[in-house]
């Protein structure tokens, strides 16, 4: 579902004009849809009714307050990487029986904070986390329920920053070498195992990969069933989405886009991703886990930012606006595509070739290269679609540019959900030695 389309040629998000919104809130500013988050969980919740499951929202994909409150009020369980998040989580009204905690690089103080609060379950990442996790508990007196992470070793397809389940990524524990983990683990007296987890990668185009890692884990998941009586399967998260040509697409559901049209830019529709894995699940007799981020907000959110200045180099035009890298690094960081339209719809159909850059001090700061756009003004403001899920939350204060305020819209309404960083916000912490 997208909720962002234009109507009396101005782009809006559900009811409200995003002109309107920055008018009142200045840019960059962040956007996001509480219709089209809470969609993408119901839906995607409800497409897997015909098995035990449980939905763990990635809190790393976004992880503002409100926007976890309206997963938690709603069900969700969470799949957190960090003692902060957790923190995020209760803070946000979630529920810490109903977290995984997933990560190579747990910390003492991570674990202890997760084993106090009685977190899920400990996605362990390697024997030697197994070890301390169960030293950790014993030391409290309590028992730590964990999950091994298997690294099926599936090629999921994407790009390389974001692809975990080859044997060559730092994630899991090979395939080869889970069941003889498993068995130390179950000599361990303070861990309980609970389930068994993997995640093979982000934004997956295609279901196929995720169907033959299913496939390969499938026995060992059954043998680990039979052996310790494991209670779940954690299949991860990874399901792509649309970044191209999304408002176009908008009207015809994505998620229930025709996958034969191989025209379009099909990603993995939510429909046919639980059509092809509940037959390989549902036999397991076990709580299936699903860890997606993306998916639930990718779509959620834009990020607003004005045209400052408009520069013609020897071969190029470029745009450059007031948002830069610090506020959304994936074209920086792992070529991620972002479509961007005009907030006011433009009177001409006519395009150029730009280039849209940010203010920030490095050649890798752009939103688009050598991109066909209309012809934009100084003043102007542009959207930077698909921006809810890993954009705001990779903010940095890189060139001390203070992070960007957030918008949670509610069909007619507006919430700031995280006020713009001042000046001193900036220096908040530092200190200068006497
Ligand atoms: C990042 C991550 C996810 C979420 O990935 P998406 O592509 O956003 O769905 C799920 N599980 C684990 C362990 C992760 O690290």
């Amino acid at each position: 579902m997208h909720s962002f389309h234009y109507q009396n040629n101005s782009l809006h998000c559900e009811n409200v004009d995003l002109q309107d919104l920055i008018q009142e809130h200045g840019t960059p500013l962040y956007v996001y849809s509480q219709a089209t988050i809470v969609d993408h969980f119901t839906r995607l919740d409800a497409a897997l009714d015909g098995v035990d499951h449980l939905v763990c929202y990635a809190t790393k994909a976004n992880s503002n307050l409100a926007v976890l409150n309206l997963l938690a009020q709603r069900g969700a369980g969470f799949d957190i990487v960090s003692g902060g998040e957790l923190y995020r989580i209760i803070k946000a009204g979630g529920d810490p029986a109903k977290c995984t905690f997933a990560g190579v690089g747990k910390t003492r103080s991570e674990i202890e904070y997760a084993l106090e609060q009685g977190v899920g379950c400990f996605n362990a990442e390697s024997e030697a986390e197994v070890q301390r996790l169960n030293d950790i508990a014993g030391e409290m007196g309590k028992k730590a329920p964990i999950a091994l992470r298997v690294n099926p070793n599936v090629d999921a397809k994407t790009h390389k920053y974001i692809s975990t389940g080859k044997s060559d990524n730092k994630f899991g524990i090979n395939f080869e070498s889970i069941p003889d983990a498993y068995a130390r683990a179950a000599k361990l007296p303070n861990v309980t195992l609970r389930g068994v987890q993997m995640h093979i990668g982000s934004q997956l185009t295609s279901v196929d990969p995720f169907i033959e890692a299913v496939k390969k884990v499938t026995p060992l998941v059954e043998d680990l069933k039979a052996q310790y009586g494991i209670e779940f399967f954690s299949i991860g998260g990874g399901i792509g989405i649309v970044y191209e040509d999304t408002l176009a697409s908008h009207d015809a559901a994505w998620w229930s886009r025709d996958d034969s049209d191989e025209t379009a830019a099909v990603p993995i529709t939510i429909e046919a991703y639980a059509q092809a894995l509940l037959p390989l699940l549902k036999p397991l007799g076990l709580t299936i886990f699903l860890e997606p981020g993306r998916l639930i907000a990718g779509n959620a959110g834009v990020l607003l930012s004005e045209v400052l200045y408009e520069k013609k180099g020897g071969s190029k035009i470029f745009e450059i606006v007031d948002a830069g890298m610090n506020d959304l690094i994936r074209p920086a960081l792992y070529q991620g595509h972002h479509d961007i339209v005009p907030v006011k719809q433009p009177a001409s159909e006519d395009t150029v070739a730009v280039d849209i850059v940010g203010p920030v001090c490095e050649s890798g700061d752009f939103f688009a290269q050598d991109r066909e756009l209309p012809k934009l003004e100084q003043g102007d403001c542009i959207a930077v679609l698909s921006a809810g899920a890993y954009g705001f939350v990779m903010a940095s204060n890189y060139n001390s540019r203070p992070f960007p305020a957030e918008i949670l819209v509610d069909g007619s309404q507006s919430h700031v959900i995280r006020k713009r960083q001042t000046f001193d916000d900036l220096i908040a912490g530092e200190v200068i030695p006497k």
